[in-house]
């Protein structure tokens, strides 16, 4: 489904869209009157979605629009004269979104609509509603924005499916429901996910006006008063979605270093700190590359980068199942939990003879390196005692001539 239909009469407005589709990285095939949009090529099924204008000079009156509704093509409407009438008549139909040309956001919106479109086959949603019927509508408005739809029928299965999707995103909860009610559920929730990690909007029909703040003060993010129209509904939703990616996108930066995209010092001290307080084995290497100046110095600085990151990418590749950082410089560490250290040095030994047999090309220019290791096992009072005595050896190799690794307890 990597194409993206667009029905529309004007020019210069098929090239816009077309561009950005093409950004939003789909093929954009282009019908410009109804009769042509009929007799298509392309079999209907294979859109991803389509861009319709309301007005086409065959079809002045929204038929293209029915005619894609019709055969599931989903539709967002572009329209140029929005009177409330029209506005009325859209918001009734199942389409994904209307947007009016004037607008001077309008591309903006619609370039942002296509790659929500496309991110939301990703975000799980999951729908609380003891009302089958509640459910099922709820369960539409979401499909056809794409999103990864989840139901329960109660409290305590609401409770079960977030437990089996740790990746669900927001959770839609009516307010009456038999046993635990929306207020009780949020209240479950927040006991183990905070408002940084699932959202939660509030549903009632109840014409209560502390509703709102009692969701609120319970831990829900938003509320929506039943009955909604569609508009509110998604706006509120991908505010909810869009607030809980930001956080992950601040988080993900924080811990991770840009250069080379691996943990980075903080995520790794932070990490590690309780787990040297557990009074287990810890196996732990510390990894410097050899010489890393004379690269610096002999090709540049931004070879020295590209050597960086691509040794960064060998060590995710052997490292997968551990917790791999950047400690600063050219310098690494890897965490083998309490791997016991002649199966740590194995690895760690595949990682060495990779990296020497290796060249790096950067710019044009062939660099190879080495690496050298100082491994470590043990229980240890603190974790700068752990990461002191893999230094120590990693000093160790250096001194007895690089490229090796210096493994003891
Ligand atoms: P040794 O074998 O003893 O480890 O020698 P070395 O040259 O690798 O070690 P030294 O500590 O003398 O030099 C490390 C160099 O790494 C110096 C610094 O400029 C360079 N460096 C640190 N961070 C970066 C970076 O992000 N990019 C680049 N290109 N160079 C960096
Ligand atoms: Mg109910
Ligand atoms: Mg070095
Ligand atoms: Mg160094």
């Amino acid at each position: 489904m990597n194409k993206i239909l667009i029905v529309e009469d004007s020019l210069p407005i098929i090239q816009l869209h077309s561009f950005l589709v093409k950004k939003a990285g789909f093929e954009p095939v282009t019908a410009t009157t109804f009769e042509e949009l009929k007799n298509l090529k392309v079999a209907l099924n294979e859109f991803f979605c389509a861009i319709i204008d309301y007005s086409l000079p065959d079809a002045p009156d929204g038929e293209a629009i029915h005619y894609l509704l019709e055969n599931k093509v989903p539709g967002i409407v572009m329209t140029g004269m929005l009177d409330d009438d029209i506005r009325d008549k859209m918001l009734k139909l199942p389409i994904i979104d209307y947007i009016t040309k004037e607008s001077k956001q309008a591309y903006n919106y619609l370039h942002n609509l296509i790659l929500r479109l496309q991110k939301n086959e990703r975000v799980k949603v999951l729908v609380v509603d003891d009302s089958q019927s509640a459910l099922s509508f709820l369960r539409r408005l979401l499909v056809r924005h794409n999103y990864k739809v989840l139901t329960a029928n109660s409290g305590s299965k609401a409770l079960e499916q977030l437990k089996a999707n740790p990746d669900i995103k927001l959770v839609i909860t009516d307010k009456e429901m038999p046993n635990m009610n929306g207020l009780e559920l949020c209240n479950e929730i927040r006991a183990i996910h905070n408002k940084d990690e699932i959202s939660i909007i509030g549903i009632s029909g109840a014409d209560n006006p502390s509703l709102t703040a009692k969701f609120i003060k319970n831990g829900a993010n938003d509320f929506l008063k039943k009955p909604f129209c569609p508009e509110e509904f998604y706006c509120r939703v991908q505010q909810n979605i869009e607030y809980i990616e930001n956080i992950e996108t601040i988080t993900r930066q924080a811990n991770t270093d840009f250069l080379t995209a691996l943990y980075n010092r903080r995520y790794f001290f932070e990490s590690l700190a309780h787990l040297v307080k557990s009074k287990e084995n810890q196996t732990l290497a510390m990894l410097d590359i050899d010489f890393f100046k004379s690269i610096n110095d002999n090709y540049g600085h931004e070879v020295g980068d590209v050597v960086l990151k691509e040794v960064s990418s060998l060590l995710a590749k052997h490292f997968s199942e551990q917790l791999v950082a950047r400690l600063g410089g050219e310098e690494f560490s890897v965490h083998f939990g309490s791997m016991p250290i002649d199966e740590a040095e194995d690895l760690l030994e595949d990682l060495r003879l990779e990296l020497a047999a290796m060249s790096i090309n950067a710019n044009g220019q062939n660099v190879s390196c080495t690496i050298s290791i100082g491994l470590t096992c043990g229980v240890f009072a603190s974790l700068d005692q752990l990461i002191n005595r893999a230094d120590e050896l990693l000093y160790e190799a250096k001194d007895t001539g690089r490229n090796r690794i210096v493994a003891n307890q």
